[in-house]
């Protein structure tokens, strides 16, 4: 079984419920996951608005990413609350609980905090709402950090140093995925905590901005955290002819020599259901493929209890961590 430490779910069910749809996630995904053998996802609030990227350049009213933001919270909760099949928590013991009813668990994230301007009373909101996880910036710049697509020499700012503090002091797991690289290194020098980046793979194996050096891939297992890897094909290999599922196996290789093992994790962030452009590897296209990648690693001598760490344990001991400390 497969704990998915990234998915944009919510984002389907957002565009979908904003269109009068009700029960997206079983009537559309839910047959997959359980294909594929996931027994729990991170759901992401992704509110980019990029433009060409999103529906949201659809919908009126949306120039607000606070309202975006809001949005997507109040139609994932609407979802999760109209059935029982994927069930909200926000520790790792409900997580358990959860799955060992028979049902699958989410976790909430937000992937880009540009709707809290400077305010970190910002974070409380975010927390209050049960996420687990946050991301400064998704690839823009905003007032706390800049993203992977801007100036990798710019760093955080003063309220992104500041979110940084607020999160952890929350219990809200800091994600590093999206950031530029100078952003990258000054979470390391503040952290008090175990960092992770849900949904990045290894530059040294295919060279783009999203994915992590070795550096930087210590600099998180010396957190205590975790990597998780992508499946989207840009992300697997520059070479288009090698953006395969074998390939995002060569990731998770390399990440355990590495890291060590027990700072692999998963964090696929399918995303198809966007549109051309937003395929997965070849041969991991959804979330039903996931097991012809473990099946990989097993070819390439990782053993089972080594595969089940990359596949639940690691990413559920992160977030049972020092547990949610008090308000
Ligand atoms: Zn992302």
């Amino acid at each position: 079984m497969v704990f998915d430490g990234h998915s944009d779910l919510l984002y389907d069910v957002t565009r979908r419920r904003l269109a009068g749809e009700t029960h997206v996630l079983e009537r559309r995904h839910l047959e997959r996951l359980r294909r594929g053998g996931i027994e729990g996802l991170v759901l992401a609030v992704w509110t980019s608005r990029a433009r060409g990227e999103t529906f949201w350049e659809q919908v009126p009213g949306a120039e607000s990413t606070l309202w975006r933001t809001e949005q997507m919270l109040a139609c994932g909760r609407a979802e999760l609350a109209e059935q029982q099949e994927i069930r909200l928590v926000r520790t790792a013991a409900e997580a358990e609980a959860v799955r060992a009813a028979g049902a699958l668990y989410a976790f909430l994230a937000i992937e880009g905090m540009e709707a809290i301007g400077t305010d970190p009373a910002g974070i409380d909101r975010y927390a209050d709402q049960g996420a687990r996880m946050g991301m400064l910036t998704w690839n823009e710049t905003n007032q706390l950090a800049t993203g992977a697509g801007g100036d990798p020499e710019e760093g955080l700012r003063p309220a992104g140093k500041a979110a940084v503090r607020r999160m952890q002091a929350r219990g809200m797991l800091v994600d590093v995925s999206h950031l530029n690289d100078a952003g990258f290194w000054d979470v390391m020098d503040l952290t008090c905590g175990p960092v992770i980046a849900s949904h990045s793979n290894c530059r040294r194996l295919c060279a783009v901005r999203r994915n992590l050096t070795d550096e930087q891939l210590q600099a998180i297992r010396d957190t205590g955290g975790v990597v998780g890897l992508n499946a989207y094909h840009g992300f697997v290999h520059t070479d288009e002819s090698r953006q395969t599922v074998r390939s995002l196996a060569l990731h998770a290789v390399h990440m355990a020599e590495v890291m060590g093992v027990e700072h692999v994790a998963c964090g696929f962030d399918f995303c198809s259901f966007m549109g051309p452009g937003n395929e997965g590897a070849k041969g991991l296209e959804s979330a039903a493929e996931v097991p012809d990648l473990f099946a990989w690693l097993e070819r390439f001598g990782l053993d089972a209890r080594e595969r089940a760490m990359i596949a639940r344990e690691n990413l559920l001991r992160v977030l049972a961590g020092p547990g949610l400390p008090p308000r």
